[in-house]
Protein backbone atom coordinates (compact mmCIF):
# COMPACT_ATOMS: atom_id res chain seq x y z
CA UNK A 1 0.00 0.00 0.00
CA UNK A 2 1.71 3.66 -1.05
CA UNK A 3 1.01 6.51 0.16
CA UNK A 4 1.75 9.80 -1.08
CA UNK A 5 0.24 12.65 2.15
CA UNK A 6 0.08 16.18 0.96
CA UNK A 7 0.49 18.67 3.41
CA UNK A 8 1.49 22.33 4.10
CA UNK A 9 3.05 21.82 6.97
CA UNK A 10 4.40 18.90 9.48
CA UNK A 11 5.80 19.05 12.96
CA UNK A 12 8.41 19.48 13.90
CA UNK A 13 9.68 21.30 10.35
CA UNK A 14 6.87 23.85 10.58
CA UNK A 15 3.52 24.72 12.58
CA UNK A 16 1.21 26.75 12.68
CA UNK A 17 -1.74 24.70 14.08
CA UNK A 18 -3.44 21.26 14.71
CA UNK A 19 -2.78 20.31 11.14
CA UNK A 20 0.96 20.00 11.42
CA UNK A 21 0.55 18.02 14.04
CA UNK A 22 -1.31 15.21 12.68
CA UNK A 23 0.86 15.60 9.22
CA UNK A 24 3.82 15.35 11.91
CA UNK A 25 2.87 12.15 13.69
CA UNK A 26 -0.22 10.01 11.29
CA UNK A 27 2.29 9.22 8.29
CA UNK A 28 4.78 7.36 11.22
CA UNK A 29 1.61 5.51 12.67
CA UNK A 30 1.29 4.55 9.20
CA UNK A 31 4.36 3.09 8.56
CA UNK A 32 4.38 1.27 11.90
CA UNK A 33 1.30 -0.31 10.25
CA UNK A 34 3.28 -1.24 7.15
CA UNK A 35 2.40 1.36 4.68
CA UNK A 36 4.69 2.70 2.70
CA UNK A 37 3.76 6.74 3.34
CA UNK A 38 5.65 9.64 1.96
CA UNK A 39 4.81 13.04 2.65
CA UNK A 40 4.96 15.69 0.13
CA UNK A 41 5.49 19.15 1.14
CA UNK A 42 6.70 22.84 0.20
CA UNK A 43 10.29 23.44 0.71
CA UNK A 44 10.04 26.68 2.70
CA UNK A 45 13.28 28.27 4.12
CA UNK A 46 12.66 26.64 7.68
CA UNK A 47 12.03 23.57 6.12
CA UNK A 48 15.41 23.56 4.31
CA UNK A 49 17.11 24.84 7.31
CA UNK A 50 15.94 22.22 9.80
CA UNK A 51 16.99 18.85 7.06
CA UNK A 52 20.36 20.18 5.38
CA UNK A 53 20.53 16.94 3.65
CA UNK A 54 18.52 16.94 0.88
CA UNK A 55 19.03 15.38 -2.58
CA UNK A 56 17.79 16.34 -5.95
CA UNK A 57 15.37 13.82 -7.30
CA UNK A 58 13.70 15.59 -10.38
CA UNK A 59 13.18 19.00 -12.34
CA UNK A 60 9.59 20.16 -12.56
CA UNK A 61 8.83 22.20 -15.58
CA UNK A 62 6.39 22.77 -17.96
CA UNK A 63 3.61 22.57 -15.27
CA UNK A 64 0.99 25.30 -16.46
CA UNK A 65 2.67 28.61 -15.50
CA UNK A 66 4.27 27.52 -12.42
CA UNK A 67 7.89 28.83 -12.14
CA UNK A 68 10.40 25.78 -12.79
CA UNK A 69 10.99 23.83 -9.45
CA UNK A 70 12.70 20.89 -8.72
CA UNK A 71 11.99 17.78 -6.24
CA UNK A 72 14.18 17.30 -3.09
CA UNK A 73 14.03 13.75 -1.19
CA UNK A 74 14.76 13.93 2.45
CA UNK A 75 14.13 12.22 5.70
CA UNK A 76 11.52 13.35 8.50
CA UNK A 77 13.48 13.07 11.96
CA UNK A 78 11.07 10.17 12.43
CA UNK A 79 12.13 8.09 9.78
CA UNK A 80 9.07 9.21 7.31
CA UNK A 81 10.59 9.53 3.69
CA UNK A 82 9.73 13.16 2.34
CA UNK A 83 9.84 15.25 -0.62
CA UNK A 84 10.09 18.80 -0.77
CA UNK A 85 8.67 20.90 -3.96
CA UNK A 86 11.61 23.53 -3.89
CA UNK A 87 10.28 26.49 -5.80
CA UNK A 88 12.46 29.50 -4.42
CA UNK A 89 10.50 32.23 -6.45
CA UNK A 90 7.26 30.94 -4.53
CA UNK A 91 8.50 29.51 -0.78
CA UNK A 92 12.45 31.12 -0.12
CA UNK A 93 11.10 34.39 1.82
CA UNK A 94 10.73 35.37 5.35
CA UNK A 95 7.50 34.69 7.29
CA UNK A 96 5.18 32.03 8.17
CA UNK A 97 3.76 29.53 5.51
CA UNK A 98 0.81 31.72 4.41
CA UNK A 99 0.98 34.90 5.70
CA UNK A 100 3.96 37.90 6.09
CA UNK A 101 5.11 38.86 9.42
CA UNK A 102 2.77 41.24 9.49
CA UNK A 103 -0.08 39.04 9.12
CA UNK A 104 -1.32 39.67 5.72
CA UNK A 105 -1.46 36.69 3.32
CA UNK A 106 0.43 36.26 0.69
CA UNK A 107 -0.56 37.74 -2.28
CA UNK A 108 0.34 34.73 -4.60
CA UNK A 109 -1.05 31.80 -2.49
CA UNK A 110 -2.93 30.49 -5.44
CA UNK A 111 0.40 29.85 -7.18
CA UNK A 112 2.06 28.49 -3.39
CA UNK A 113 -0.36 26.21 -2.95
CA UNK A 114 -1.52 25.47 -6.57
CA UNK A 115 1.81 23.97 -7.20
CA UNK A 116 1.95 22.23 -4.25
CA UNK A 117 -1.23 20.27 -5.04
CA UNK A 118 -0.03 20.38 -9.27
CA UNK A 119 3.11 18.61 -7.98
CA UNK A 120 1.25 15.89 -5.45
CA UNK A 121 -0.84 15.21 -8.95
CA UNK A 122 1.95 15.06 -11.18
CA UNK A 123 3.37 12.26 -8.58
CA UNK A 124 0.12 10.65 -8.67
CA UNK A 125 -0.20 9.33 -12.19
CA UNK A 126 1.73 7.92 -14.99
CA UNK A 127 3.50 11.68 -15.52
CA UNK A 128 5.55 11.20 -12.50
CA UNK A 129 9.18 11.35 -13.10
CA UNK A 130 9.71 8.88 -9.94
CA UNK A 131 9.42 5.21 -10.28
CA UNK A 132 7.58 5.18 -6.91
CA UNK A 133 3.75 5.69 -7.68
CA UNK A 134 1.35 5.83 -5.25
CA UNK A 135 -2.51 4.17 -4.63
CA UNK A 136 -3.66 6.95 -2.97
CA UNK A 137 -2.77 10.85 -2.49
CA UNK A 138 -4.05 11.53 0.79
CA UNK A 139 -4.88 15.82 0.92
CA UNK A 140 -5.13 17.76 4.00
CA UNK A 141 -7.20 21.22 3.83
CA UNK A 142 -7.80 23.70 0.81
CA UNK A 143 -3.60 23.95 0.24
CA UNK A 144 -3.75 20.39 -1.54
CA UNK A 145 -7.16 20.73 -2.50
CA UNK A 146 -6.70 21.26 -6.44
CA UNK A 147 -4.85 17.90 -6.57
CA UNK A 148 -7.82 15.96 -6.72
CA UNK A 149 -9.27 18.51 -9.84
CA UNK A 150 -5.73 17.71 -11.77
CA UNK A 151 -5.86 14.25 -11.08
CA UNK A 152 -9.09 14.03 -12.33
CA UNK A 153 -7.42 14.98 -15.87
CA UNK A 154 -4.31 13.13 -15.09
CA UNK A 155 -3.40 9.87 -17.13
CA UNK A 156 -3.81 6.43 -14.98
CA UNK A 157 -4.37 8.41 -11.25
CA UNK A 158 -3.94 7.41 -8.03
CA UNK A 159 -7.17 7.60 -5.83
CA UNK A 160 -7.47 10.37 -3.80
CA UNK A 161 -8.70 11.26 -0.54
CA UNK A 162 -9.20 15.31 1.05
CA UNK A 163 -9.32 15.28 4.40
CA UNK A 164 -10.83 18.23 6.23
CA UNK A 165 -9.24 20.04 9.35
CA UNK A 166 -11.04 22.97 9.28
CA UNK A 167 -13.92 23.95 6.77
CA UNK A 168 -13.66 27.55 8.13
CA UNK A 169 -10.37 27.89 5.64
CA UNK A 170 -11.24 27.08 1.64
CA UNK A 171 -8.78 29.07 -0.47
CA UNK A 172 -10.98 30.81 -2.45
CA UNK A 173 -9.76 32.52 -5.57
CA UNK A 174 -10.69 34.51 -8.53
CA UNK A 175 -12.00 33.06 -11.62
CA UNK A 176 -9.48 34.24 -13.86
CA UNK A 177 -6.67 32.03 -12.51
CA UNK A 178 -8.52 29.09 -13.11
CA UNK A 179 -6.43 28.82 -16.81
CA UNK A 180 -3.29 29.88 -15.09
CA UNK A 181 -3.30 27.20 -12.64
CA UNK A 182 -3.53 24.82 -15.34
CA UNK A 183 -6.97 23.74 -15.44
CA UNK A 184 -9.60 23.29 -18.12
CA UNK A 185 -12.09 25.87 -17.92
CA UNK A 186 -14.97 23.02 -18.19
CA UNK A 187 -13.90 21.99 -14.88
CA UNK A 188 -15.36 25.22 -13.56
CA UNK A 189 -18.67 24.69 -13.44
CA UNK A 190 -21.32 23.77 -10.11
CA UNK A 191 -20.30 20.63 -10.59
CA UNK A 192 -16.77 20.94 -10.35
CA UNK A 193 -14.37 23.48 -8.77
CA UNK A 194 -16.56 26.99 -9.20
CA UNK A 195 -18.09 28.36 -5.74
CA UNK A 196 -20.39 31.81 -5.53
CA UNK A 197 -18.36 32.87 -9.07
CA UNK A 198 -14.73 31.95 -7.44
CA UNK A 199 -12.53 29.17 -7.62
CA UNK A 200 -12.30 27.37 -4.54
CA UNK A 201 -9.68 24.81 -3.76
CA UNK A 202 -11.25 23.34 -1.17
CA UNK A 203 -14.58 22.25 -2.76
CA UNK A 204 -12.64 21.10 -6.00
CA UNK A 205 -10.89 18.80 -3.47
CA UNK A 206 -14.21 17.43 -1.76
CA UNK A 207 -16.13 17.58 -5.51
CA UNK A 208 -13.41 15.56 -7.05
CA UNK A 209 -11.93 13.16 -4.24
CA UNK A 210 -12.43 9.51 -4.23
CA UNK A 211 -13.50 9.88 -0.36
CA UNK A 212 -13.56 12.70 2.10
CA UNK A 213 -12.81 13.06 5.77
CA UNK A 214 -12.95 15.07 8.56
CA UNK A 215 -10.86 14.87 11.85
CA UNK A 216 -14.13 13.73 14.15
CA UNK A 217 -16.98 12.05 13.58
CA UNK A 218 -19.08 14.81 15.29
CA UNK A 219 -17.94 17.58 12.97
CA UNK A 220 -18.45 14.77 10.19
CA UNK A 221 -22.66 15.51 11.34
CA UNK A 222 -21.93 19.46 11.58
CA UNK A 223 -20.10 19.91 8.40
CA UNK A 224 -23.36 18.90 6.61
CA UNK A 225 -25.42 21.61 8.53
CA UNK A 226 -26.68 25.09 7.66
CA UNK A 227 -24.73 26.43 11.21
CA UNK A 228 -21.42 24.45 10.29
CA UNK A 229 -20.96 23.74 6.66
CA UNK A 230 -19.67 27.31 5.75
CA UNK A 231 -21.12 27.18 2.58
CA UNK A 232 -20.13 23.58 1.70
CA UNK A 233 -22.99 21.76 3.54
CA UNK A 234 -25.29 21.29 0.29
CA UNK A 235 -22.13 19.83 -1.43
CA UNK A 236 -21.18 17.49 1.63
CA UNK A 237 -24.42 16.30 2.15
CA UNK A 238 -24.82 14.98 -1.15
CA UNK A 239 -21.64 13.27 -0.76
CA UNK A 240 -22.12 11.67 2.56
CA UNK A 241 -21.58 8.31 1.58
CA UNK A 242 -18.44 8.95 0.83
CA UNK A 243 -17.49 11.20 3.73
CA UNK A 244 -16.13 9.58 7.19
CA UNK A 245 -15.01 11.33 10.20
CA UNK A 246 -12.20 9.82 11.99
CA UNK A 247 -11.29 11.45 15.32
CA UNK A 248 -7.25 13.04 15.23
CA UNK A 249 -4.50 10.76 17.78
CA UNK A 250 -1.83 12.44 19.67
CA UNK A 251 1.93 12.27 19.34
CA UNK A 252 2.37 10.01 22.66
CA UNK A 253 6.03 10.33 22.53
CA UNK A 254 6.09 14.16 21.96
CA UNK A 255 3.51 14.36 24.56
CA UNK A 256 4.42 12.03 27.61
CA UNK A 257 4.95 14.20 31.11
CA UNK A 258 6.93 11.63 32.14
CA UNK A 259 9.38 12.29 29.39
CA UNK A 260 8.36 16.25 28.34
CA UNK A 261 11.63 18.02 28.37
CA UNK A 262 9.78 21.35 28.54
CA UNK A 263 9.06 19.83 31.94
CA UNK A 264 10.33 21.38 35.21
CA UNK A 265 9.92 17.50 36.72
CA UNK A 266 8.36 14.73 35.33
CA UNK A 267 5.28 12.42 36.36
CA UNK A 268 3.24 9.72 35.50
CA UNK A 269 -0.27 8.94 36.38
CA UNK A 270 0.97 6.47 39.32
CA UNK A 271 2.83 9.38 40.59
CA UNK A 272 1.87 12.74 40.39
CA UNK A 273 3.93 14.34 42.72
CA UNK A 274 6.02 15.95 39.93
CA UNK A 275 3.01 17.90 38.68
CA UNK A 276 3.09 20.88 41.96
CA UNK A 277 6.89 21.54 40.69
CA UNK A 278 5.53 22.62 37.06
CA UNK A 279 2.49 24.37 38.19
CA UNK A 280 5.46 26.79 40.44
CA UNK A 281 7.49 27.14 37.50
CA UNK A 282 4.78 27.79 35.41
CA UNK A 283 3.58 30.79 37.68
CA UNK A 284 7.18 31.93 38.16
CA UNK A 285 8.23 31.78 34.50
CA UNK A 286 4.69 33.73 33.60
CA UNK A 287 4.88 36.42 36.21
CA UNK A 288 1.92 34.63 38.05
CA UNK A 289 1.72 34.74 42.44
CA UNK A 290 3.17 31.37 43.19
CA UNK A 291 0.04 29.94 45.49
CA UNK A 292 0.18 26.03 45.49
CA UNK A 293 -3.74 25.82 46.30
CA UNK A 294 -5.06 27.95 44.10
CA UNK A 295 -6.75 26.89 40.98
CA UNK A 296 -4.64 27.79 37.84
CA UNK A 297 -6.79 27.65 34.30
CA UNK A 298 -4.69 27.74 31.53
CA UNK A 299 -5.08 28.29 27.55
CA UNK A 300 -3.20 27.85 24.36
CA UNK A 301 -4.34 28.80 21.23
CA UNK A 302 -4.78 30.74 18.55
CA UNK A 303 -6.72 33.98 19.35
CA UNK A 304 -9.70 33.92 17.07
CA UNK A 305 -13.53 34.28 17.45
CA UNK A 306 -13.66 30.34 16.58
CA UNK A 307 -11.47 29.48 19.88
CA UNK A 308 -13.78 31.52 21.93
CA UNK A 309 -11.07 33.08 24.15
CA UNK A 310 -13.26 36.12 24.46
CA UNK A 311 -15.46 34.66 26.12
CA UNK A 312 -12.62 33.59 28.43
CA UNK A 313 -11.41 37.40 29.13
CA UNK A 314 -15.26 38.27 29.72
CA UNK A 315 -15.23 36.00 32.76
CA UNK A 316 -11.88 36.65 33.66
CA UNK A 317 -12.66 39.07 36.35
CA UNK A 318 -15.20 37.08 37.93
CA UNK A 319 -13.35 33.83 38.09
CA UNK A 320 -10.42 35.34 39.67
CA UNK A 321 -12.79 35.99 42.37
CA UNK A 322 -13.24 31.79 43.06
CA UNK A 323 -10.00 32.53 43.70
CA UNK A 324 -8.61 31.33 40.68
CA UNK A 325 -5.80 32.83 38.04
CA UNK A 326 -5.39 32.02 34.54
CA UNK A 327 -2.52 32.13 31.97
CA UNK A 328 -3.33 32.02 28.60
CA UNK A 329 -0.61 31.89 25.29
CA UNK A 330 -1.40 32.79 21.63
CA UNK A 331 -2.08 34.92 19.42
CA UNK A 332 -3.82 36.05 16.33
CA UNK A 333 -7.22 38.69 16.67
CA UNK A 334 -5.54 42.32 17.45
CA UNK A 335 -8.60 42.98 19.27
CA UNK A 336 -8.18 39.91 21.60
CA UNK A 337 -4.75 40.71 22.16
CA UNK A 338 -4.84 43.89 23.19
CA UNK A 339 -8.05 43.06 25.76
CA UNK A 340 -5.56 39.76 27.26
CA UNK A 341 -2.90 42.15 27.94
CA UNK A 342 -5.20 44.89 29.60
CA UNK A 343 -6.37 42.33 31.56
CA UNK A 344 -2.91 40.78 32.54
CA UNK A 345 -1.87 44.56 33.74
CA UNK A 346 -5.22 44.90 35.57
CA UNK A 347 -4.46 41.74 37.43
CA UNK A 348 -0.78 41.32 37.98
CA UNK A 349 -0.02 38.42 39.25
CA UNK A 350 -3.38 36.67 38.62
CA UNK A 351 -3.22 36.84 34.88
CA UNK A 352 -0.42 36.00 32.73
CA UNK A 353 -0.86 36.75 29.00
CA UNK A 354 1.99 35.55 26.60
CA UNK A 355 1.09 36.99 22.97
CA UNK A 356 3.79 35.02 20.77
CA UNK A 357 3.75 31.01 19.39
CA UNK A 358 6.01 29.14 22.34
CA UNK A 359 6.05 25.33 21.80
CA UNK A 360 8.05 24.54 25.20
CA UNK A 361 5.80 26.75 27.19
CA UNK A 362 2.51 25.58 25.41
CA UNK A 363 3.90 21.95 27.22
CA UNK A 364 4.66 23.35 30.42
CA UNK A 365 0.98 24.93 30.55
CA UNK A 366 -0.34 21.55 29.65
CA UNK A 367 1.71 20.16 32.48
CA UNK A 368 1.59 23.10 34.92
CA UNK A 369 -2.07 24.31 34.62
CA UNK A 370 -5.27 22.42 36.74
CA UNK A 371 -7.78 23.22 34.35
CA UNK A 372 -7.46 23.55 30.37
CA UNK A 373 -9.91 25.85 28.88
CA UNK A 374 -10.68 24.85 25.43
CA UNK A 375 -14.60 26.52 24.73
CA UNK A 376 -14.51 26.59 20.79
CA UNK A 377 -17.03 28.07 19.38
CA UNK A 378 -16.59 24.83 16.73
CA UNK A 379 -13.83 22.79 16.71
CA UNK A 380 -13.59 19.94 13.99
CA UNK A 381 -11.44 18.08 16.54
CA UNK A 382 -8.84 19.65 18.73
CA UNK A 383 -5.51 18.43 19.89
CA UNK A 384 -5.26 20.66 23.40
CA UNK A 385 -8.15 18.91 25.07
CA UNK A 386 -6.55 15.56 24.74
CA UNK A 387 -2.75 16.84 25.43
CA UNK A 388 -4.15 18.52 28.69
CA UNK A 389 -5.88 15.07 29.53
CA UNK A 390 -2.89 13.22 29.19
CA UNK A 391 -0.93 15.97 31.14
CA UNK A 392 -3.55 15.72 34.33
CA UNK A 393 -5.40 18.58 33.47
CA UNK A 394 -8.99 18.44 32.69
CA UNK A 395 -10.36 20.62 30.36
CA UNK A 396 -13.41 22.56 30.34
CA UNK A 397 -14.54 22.11 26.91
CA UNK A 398 -17.88 23.15 24.41
CA UNK A 399 -19.87 20.49 23.51
CA UNK A 400 -19.09 20.26 19.99
CA UNK A 401 -17.50 18.70 16.88
CA UNK A 402 -13.91 16.68 18.20
CA UNK A 403 -14.53 18.27 22.05
CA UNK A 404 -17.75 16.03 22.51
CA UNK A 405 -15.93 12.67 21.10
CA UNK A 406 -12.77 13.09 23.50
CA UNK A 407 -13.83 14.75 26.48
CA UNK A 408 -16.72 12.79 29.41
CA UNK A 409 -18.24 15.45 31.11
CA UNK A 410 -17.98 14.87 35.25
CA UNK A 411 -20.94 13.78 36.94
CA UNK A 412 -21.92 11.00 39.44
CA UNK A 413 -22.54 8.69 36.75
CA UNK A 414 -19.62 9.05 35.00
CA UNK A 415 -17.10 9.19 38.04
CA UNK A 416 -18.70 6.10 38.89
CA UNK A 417 -17.80 4.38 35.63
CA UNK A 418 -14.05 6.06 36.11
CA UNK A 419 -14.86 7.65 32.57
CA UNK A 420 -15.18 11.50 34.23
CA UNK A 421 -12.33 13.66 32.69
CA UNK A 422 -13.32 16.89 32.57
CA UNK A 423 -16.30 19.49 31.99
CA UNK A 424 -18.49 19.60 29.26
CA UNK A 425 -21.12 22.58 28.57
CA UNK A 426 -23.98 22.99 25.94
CA UNK A 427 -24.71 26.80 25.88
CA UNK A 428 -22.05 29.09 23.98
CA UNK A 429 -21.97 31.75 26.52
CA UNK A 430 -20.23 33.38 29.06
CA UNK A 431 -22.36 32.76 32.00
CA UNK A 432 -22.16 28.84 31.19
CA UNK A 433 -18.93 29.27 30.87
CA UNK A 434 -18.66 30.88 34.10
CA UNK A 435 -20.56 28.09 35.75
CA UNK A 436 -19.08 25.67 34.33
CA UNK A 437 -15.55 26.90 35.79
CA UNK A 438 -17.36 27.09 38.76
CA UNK A 439 -17.99 23.50 39.11
CA UNK A 440 -14.14 22.63 37.81
CA UNK A 441 -12.89 24.75 40.78
CA UNK A 442 -15.40 23.24 43.53
CA UNK A 443 -14.53 19.32 42.20
CA UNK A 444 -10.69 20.53 42.88
CA UNK A 445 -10.88 21.53 46.36
CA UNK A 446 -12.51 17.83 46.21
CA UNK A 447 -8.88 15.73 46.39
CA UNK A 448 -10.43 12.08 45.52
CA UNK A 449 -12.78 13.64 43.06
CA UNK A 450 -10.07 15.28 41.11
CA UNK A 451 -7.35 12.53 41.19
CA UNK A 452 -10.14 10.04 39.48
CA UNK A 453 -10.60 12.96 37.03
CA UNK A 454 -7.13 13.82 36.51
CA UNK A 455 -6.02 9.62 36.40
CA UNK A 456 -8.97 9.00 34.12
CA UNK A 457 -7.57 11.19 31.57
CA UNK A 458 -4.45 10.63 31.94
CA UNK A 459 -4.98 6.61 31.25
CA UNK A 460 -7.12 6.72 28.38
CA UNK A 461 -5.72 6.00 24.89
CA UNK A 462 -5.37 9.06 22.75
CA UNK A 463 -2.81 7.83 20.60
CA UNK A 464 -2.39 7.25 16.98
CA UNK A 465 -3.36 3.75 16.16
CA UNK A 466 -6.79 3.31 15.88
CA UNK A 467 -7.13 6.00 14.11
CA UNK A 468 -4.19 5.27 11.49
CA UNK A 469 -5.64 1.32 11.24
CA UNK A 470 -9.18 3.54 10.57
CA UNK A 471 -7.66 5.45 7.38
CA UNK A 472 -5.60 2.21 6.77
CA UNK A 473 -8.84 0.24 5.84
CA UNK A 474 -9.78 3.60 4.18
CA UNK A 475 -7.35 3.28 1.56
CA UNK A 476 -7.24 -0.67 1.12
CA UNK A 477 -11.08 0.47 0.50
CA UNK A 478 -10.63 2.93 -2.18
CA UNK A 479 -7.81 0.27 -3.74
CA UNK A 480 -10.64 -2.55 -3.70
CA UNK A 481 -8.84 -4.29 -1.47
P1 LIG B 1 -6.00 24.65 15.47
O1 LIG B 1 -5.33 23.70 14.51
O2 LIG B 1 -7.39 25.02 15.09
O3 LIG B 1 -5.17 25.86 15.75
P2 LIG B 1 -5.71 22.49 17.43
O4 LIG B 1 -6.11 22.40 18.86
O5 LIG B 1 -6.15 21.39 16.54
O6 LIG B 1 -6.19 23.91 16.88
O7 LIG B 1 -4.13 22.53 17.36
C1 LIG B 1 -3.41 23.64 17.77
C2 LIG B 1 -1.99 23.23 17.98
O8 LIG B 1 -1.16 24.39 17.94
C3 LIG B 1 -1.76 22.58 19.31
O9 LIG B 1 -0.66 21.71 19.24
C4 LIG B 1 -1.45 23.81 20.17
O10 LIG B 1 -0.77 23.50 21.35
C5 LIG B 1 -0.62 24.62 19.25
N1 LIG B 1 -0.60 26.05 19.51
C6 LIG B 1 -1.58 26.96 19.23
N2 LIG B 1 -1.17 28.20 19.62
C7 LIG B 1 0.06 28.06 20.14
C8 LIG B 1 1.01 28.99 20.69
N3 LIG B 1 0.76 30.29 20.79
N4 LIG B 1 2.20 28.49 21.13
C9 LIG B 1 2.46 27.17 21.04
N5 LIG B 1 1.61 26.25 20.53
C10 LIG B 1 0.43 26.70 20.08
Amino acid sequence: MKILFVSSEAAPLIKTGGLADVSGALPAALRNLGVDVRLLLPAYPQVLNALPQTQVVARLFGLAEFPVAQLLEAVMPDGVPLWLVDCPALYQRDGGPYQDKYGADWGDNAQRFGLLSRVAALLGCADSPLEWRPDVVHCNDWQSGLTPAYLHYAPQPARSVMSIHNIAFQGVFPQQLTPHLGLPWDCFKLDGVEYFGNLSFLKAGLFYADHVTTVSPTYAREIQTDALGFGLQGLLRHRQHALTGILNGIDNTEWNPATDPHLAAPYSSSDLTGKAANKAELQRRVGLTVAPDVPLFGLVSRFTHQKGVDMVLEIAPQLLEFPAQLVLLGSGDAGIQSWAQELAYRYPGQIAVQVKFDEGLSHLIEAGSDVFLMPSRFEPCGLNQMYSQRYGTPPIVHATGGLIDSVVDCNAETLAHGQAAGFVFHDMNAYTLLTTAQRAAVAYRDKTTWHALQTNGMNRDFGWNASAQAYRNLYAHLMGK
